[in-house]
């Protein structure tokens, strides 16, 4: 995975700039690192190293079962998916950056302006308008950016 990330979302979507999107985080606090053991599961003995008896062997703190199960059975969501075209960081869990626009020329163009591929290099439009469109292609609507200047599905190009 890169560190950014282009997503078709809803046009109305609203998940606040910069933070991880809800779907992302499991809810659920997991199990915590065995701190009598720090997660070996280990512990020297006077003789021999053995297992942790606190944790059992596990390096995990125990868990209510309940609780472990609502944590596991948690599963990973993606954002709605929409008309509109927003920039994602995924250096994190995954958080918007951009507003979402209609296209992905606006996208580019207010990524030309307002974001870094590297920790300082900006790219140009083009560049820009480049990434969205490989990233998101797929087979059933392939985009294609031609140096005509046609930018669309490869099955609508005049
Ligand atoms: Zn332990």
């Amino acid at each position: 995975m890169g560190q950014r990330d282009f997503k078709r979302v809803p046009m109305h979507f609203n998940w606040p700039i910069d933070r991880i999107w809800k779907g992302y985080l499991n809810p659920v606090c997991g199990p915590r690192e065995c701190e009598c053991c720090h997660g070996t599961g280990l512990n020297n003995g006077a003789a021999r190293t053995e297992e942790c008896k606190k944790c059992g062997g596990s390096g995990e703190t125990r868990m209510p079962r309940k609780k472990k199960k609502a944590y596991r059975k948690w599963k990973e969501y993606d954002p709605p998916v929409g008309e509109g075209w927003q920039l994602w960081e995924t250096c994190t869990e995954g958080s918007p950056q951009s507003p979402v626009f209609a296209t992905p020329q606006q996208l580019a163009e207010w990524c030309a302006k307002n974001a870094f591929v590297f920790a300082n290099e900006g790219a140009t439009y083009e560049q820009w308008l480049r990434m969205i469109l490989t990233d998101s292609a797929d087979v059933n609507s392939l985009l294609v950016l031609r140096s005509d200047g046609y930018v669309g599905s490869i099955a609508n190009a005049p």
